[in-house]
């Protein structure tokens, strides 16, 4: 199986920031674990950034940054695409995991259930679900897409969690399982 992980945000674009932490940071940490897991499983992974990096340029649209990671995904012949991001809110409250699908894709549902499957039987992070949204990487990638918000970087215990080197391993051991449950 040919997966294409996709590291959010990068280089001159922070993502979230909370405390203390950068979303750019974290979402790259874990696709890399990631990327290992599957490699390790046998699948073949590509990453659309290995490190912190603008996947098009710096100060580019977002149109034209997210269009540049669906083409390495579509260069590369992808059989799942998944992208990885930390999630935020204005007050700390909200906290939790969840994972996005483009409405209609039968097999980005079942993609992103594996996944959020996954990751809710870690424990410890409140499952806010599947959620439905038309997301740029989702609609123009040609595999099955997800967008996997993994936690609140926003939240303070959340964060705590995307900050920890043990939850980081377990956040990508939980998405590595979820595509190679998807692929049985
Ligand atoms: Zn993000």
């Amino acid at each position: 199986m040919k997966v294409c992980i996709d590291p959010g945000h990068g280089g001159s674009d922070p993502g979230a920031c909370g405390n203390g932490l950068k979303e750019k940071d974290i979402t790259l940490v874990v696709a890399v674990k990631v990327r290992d897991y599957l490699t390790a499983a046998g699948c073949e992974v590509i990453m659309t950034r290995e490190t912190d990096n603008d996947v098009g340029y710096a100060g580019d649209s977002a149109a034209e940054e997210l269009q540049d990671r669906c083409d390495i995904s579509n260069n590369f012949g992808a059989d799942v695409f998944v992208s990885i991001h930390c999630n935020s809110f204005g007050d700390p409250g909200p906290s939790g995991t969840e994972t996005i699908y483009s409405d209609g894709s039968v097999r980005g549902e079942r993609l992103a259930n594996c996944i959020q499957t996954q990751l809710v039987g870690l424990g410890g992070l409140v499952n806010r679900g599947l959620k439905v949204t038309p997301l740029y990487v989702t609609k123009h990638t040609d595999a099955p897409a997800v967008l996997t918000e993994l936690a609140f970087i926003s939240n303070p215990d959340d964060a705590e969690k995307l900050a920890d080197q043990d939850w980081q391993d377990k956040f990508a051991r939980a998405i590595a399982r979820g595509v190679t449950d998807y692929d049985t």
